[in-house]
């Protein structure tokens, strides 16, 4: 292996070719990788060695010598220093391109897709038609200042140092409002906020979360204790600001001392300790505990290609792995027979049943596990379940367990319907599923996070029969193959 000597404060000259996981520019000296912030692609750079490990190193940017033709001005004023929207000065077309980009590299790359495959199979981008104000739960940290006032914000990048903004552009408007009214009722009451040295101080985060097609709205105040002082004060101060449609006041008592914004419960103050939403035709209770996605216009679009792919016709038995509060179960199970969802997290599970019941809906059941343990009592002979038609997988970052892929192919259902927040382990599990007999049937990157380097992909996997060339031209995919063949066989 070649011998890097690159050392802290070297000048270094890079050009910028590619994005990391949390938004930093990566170039390339003499073939060693270097993370340089405030970067894009397309960037030609003088930069300073920050800090070097064996394998890579980090680096400051001293001078744009040639600026990326993607480059735009960031609208938001403290984007340099905010922690969020890495990539707001990045034009949102060219964003898009980079992340359409980065799953079909990661698949040819990792998967072992070919590229003219990956050109037939992978379909444009779904972005948004305004990438901002998209976030219906914002969680704003609350500390104090050097003015002795309580100040709300956001934490710079990897610090915990607040930077205060009256305005996030990924948020609604109003939200400034409420904090003010939470600010104002701070000073009013000389309510301390939390100051993680010391452990001291009552009000740490304030949660506010919109139900984008309910309008009602949520406020909840994480504080570091278990009562507030003038509960009615508060209260008058956030109705004013949103009269019809403030819904909900919690508090949720967090006393430890560590990074975890939430406490294990919270009490209602006012109205109830939910508000409901409606996404993909269900409607949702949403509690200041529950997970709820946080980019409405996106899921709809999202959970809606994979409902599309599951090509559903009423009677099948769909398994829906790793299914959190069951978005995907709840909507596929009015065009299934049956669904099953399987989620680690027990509290998810519980939504996921209250849910169902919210909705009336009575062919889907939950069940709280390890997906690649539970989807071992489902094999032949391990138990008396049906045999799923079509398995739907919406695993975390790390992508699906092996066991839990392998058995899946021992299941072998008609279709698989992969949705991925990660393009390389997504890459690697379809590469498995190909090799088990899967065929790659299409593809389709969603932005669910306008201005970060995440990309969402919903892909549809079916049996590998093996077709004869005219048919695949016409892309029509494996069960469509199928039932062609049938009707050949039948008029001989
Ligand atoms: N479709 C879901 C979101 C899925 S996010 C919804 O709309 O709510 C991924 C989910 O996988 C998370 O809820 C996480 O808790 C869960 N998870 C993580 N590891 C798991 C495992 N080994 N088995 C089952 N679920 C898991």
């Amino acid at each position: 292996m070649k011998e890097y000597s690159f050392k802290k404060n070297d000048e270094i000259i890079l050009t910028i070719d590619d994005i990391s996981d949390d938004g930093s520019g990566i170039g390339r000296s003499d073939g060693f990788i270097f993370f340089v912030k405030n970067t894009l692609p397309g960037d030609h750079i003088k930069a300073k060695v920050m800090k070097v490990t064996k394998s890579y190193g980090f680096a400051r940017c001293m001078e744009i010598i040639e600026s990326s033709n993607g480059r735009c001005k960031a609208r938001c004023s403290v984007f340099e220093k905010c922690g969020g929207c890495s990539l707001q000065n990045y034009k949102y077309e060219e964003q898009l391109k980079y992340k359409f980009n980065k799953v079909k590299n990661d698949l040819i790359r990792i998967g072992g897709v070919s590229a003219e495959e990956a050109d037939e199979k992978l379909l444009p981008i779904v972005g948004m038609d305004d990438p901002y104000r998209y976030r219906n739960k914002a969680q704003y940290p609350v500390r104090m200042g050097k003015d002795g006032k309580p100040h709300a914000g956001f934490f710079a990048g990897h610090t915990h140092s607040v930077i205060e903004t009256d305005d996030c552009l990924i948020e609604p408007e109003i939200n400034s409002k409420l904090l003010d009214a939470v600010l104002n009722w701070m000073i009013k009451n000389h309510v301390k906020a939390y100051d993680e040295e010391s452990g001291k101080g009552l009000v740490r985060h304030v949660l506010i979360r919109h139900g984008f097609t309910s309008k009602e709205c949520q406020v909840n105040l994480v504080i570091n204790g278990s009562k507030i002082p003038d509960e009615a004060g508060l209260i008058k101060l956030l109705i004013d600001v949103m009269p019809d449609n403030l819904k909900s006041v919690t508090v949720c008592p967090n006393t430890r001392r560590d990074n975890v914004i939430l406490g294990d419960s919270y009490r209602t103050i006012y109205g109830e300790g939910y508000i409901t939403d409606t996404l993909v035709g269900i409607t949702f209770k949403i509690s200041p505990l529950s997970f709820y996605q946080v980019n409405p216009d996106q899921t709809e679009k999202l959970y809606g290609l994979a409902r599309d792919y599951a090509q559903l016709t009423g009677e099948e038995e769909v398994l829906d792995l790793y299914c959190g509060i069951g978005t995907i179960s709840l909507m596929l199970s009015k065009k299934a027979g049956h669904v099953t969802g399987v989620e680690i997290i027990d509290r998810a599970i519980k939504d996921a049943k209250e849910n169902a019941k919210v909705n009336a809906i009575v062919n889907a059941e939950f069940i709280t596990g390890a997906a690649e343990e539970v989807i071992q009592t489902m094999l032949p002979g391990k138990g008396n379940r049906r045999t799923p038609d079509v398995v739907v997988v919406d695993p975390p970052r790390k992508g699906c367990a092996r066991s839990c892929i392998d058995a899946i192919l021992t299941l072998a259902p008609k279709r698989v319907v992969y949705v991925s927040c990660d393009p390389a382990t997504l890459s690697r599990d379809i590469k498995i599923f190909r090799e088990g007999g899967f065929e790659l049937i299409k593809a389709t990157p969603v932005d669910m996070f306008p201005h970060s380097s995440h990309v969402e992909t919903v892909v549809c996997l079916g049996k590998n029969f093996s077709k004869p060339k005219d048919y695949i031209q016409i892309r029509i995919d494996a069960e469509d193959y199928y039932r062609i063949k049938e009707s050949e066989k039948k008029s001989g």
